[in-house]
């Protein structure tokens, strides 16, 4: 069984400036980093720390040396990523003094995704394999439909949410991965409680993770049902905790654990990721994750 993880591929230029800048306004920033990150990437580290050997597929440009480096360093495979002209997935991040931030998105390569490529590379994947979709590159509802149509397993991250999901059948998903705010636009409830049941209601066939942000997370499929408290921890920087939630979630159904004891796993990796600075720098190892 082999997994691919169909996803964005983003570099985040990060500014630190003494305030955002205003229409009109020419500021020096005083000091730049940059990142390599985006949801489909951090998953896939995520997956790759957790130990699952994964391939990910996405289209990278200018710069786009530097995000295989950071696959290749974290143990993903890159034999289906492609290199095109024109500009990576980027962001423009300014953080002020206060530690906020403002943030541009200029999809790029991550939205240059053809009907060809995508299958070119499930030509490769069979029955039964694993795919892990993000809703951070174009096309979601052709690559949906033909991992279908091979029988792979489709895990969703419904993240961001936008008016691309409304085009894609998810009738062909086994299993979502989504915090509150996706579980809340998909089904219009506001209540942890019925979004379950209502997403249930739904799509019937489906394993449903909801992840409740300081309040855990909840499994629900059929008539079985579990619930996650968090780890406690001192939370530094919650960005790539739900990235990282979901690459140890798969990982443990990938190893066949116990739906209990992989939510289980899950909090406790994602609370490390939480202890930490950073998006993809905070995401532990499994060896981490085990002595915690
Ligand atoms: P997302 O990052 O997608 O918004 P959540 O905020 O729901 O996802 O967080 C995903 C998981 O990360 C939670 O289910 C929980 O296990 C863990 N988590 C989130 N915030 C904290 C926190 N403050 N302390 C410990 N664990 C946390």
């Amino acid at each position: 069984m082999k997994v691919l993880n169909f996803g964005s591929l983003n570099l985040d230029y990060v500014y630190s400036v003494d305030h955002m800048v205003k229409p009109g306004e020419t500021l020096a920033s005083f000091g730049m980093n940059t990142f390599c990150g985006g949801k489909g990437l951090n998953q896939s580290i995520a997956l790759a720390r957790a130990g699952v050997p994964v391939f990910h597929a996405g289209m990278v440009g200018g710069e786009g040396k530097l995000l295989l480096k950071a696959c290749k360093e974290s143990g993903i495979k890159t034999d289906y990523i492609r290199t095109i002209p024109g500009q990576s997935g980027h962001t423009i991040i300014q953080v002020d003094k206060e530690g906020q931030n403002c943030i541009l998105l200029y999809g790029g390569a991550n939205r240059s995704i053809t009907r060809e490529y995508v299958d070119e590379v499930l030509g490769n994947f069979e029955k039964r394999d694993i795919l892990l979709l993000q809703n951070e590159v174009n096309l979601l509802d052709y690559i949906i439909d033909q991992a279908y149509e091979r029988g792979m397993m489709i895990i969703l991250n419904p993240s961001p949410y936008d008016s691309a999901l409304d085009s894609c059948d998810f009738s062909k998903i086994s299993m979502f991965l989504l915090n509150e705010v996706e579980g809340e636009q998909i089904t219009g409830e506001n209540d942890a409680e019925n979004m379950l049941e209502k997403l249930q209601a739904m799509y019937p066939k489906a394993r449903v993770v909801l992840t409740l942000g300081g309040e855990g997370s909840v499994y629900q499929y059929k008539e079985e049902r579990y619930r996650q408290g968090i780890y406690k921890v001192k939370a530094v920087d919650t960005t790539a905790a739900g990235d990282t939630f979901t690459g140890y979630f798969i990982s443990s159904v990938i190893d066949g654990v116990p739906v209990p004891e992989g939510l289980a796993l899950a909090a406790k990796a994602a609370a490390i990721a939480v202890s930490r600075q950073g998006a993809a720098a905070s995401i532990p190892s499994r060896e981490e994750v085990i002595k915690e």
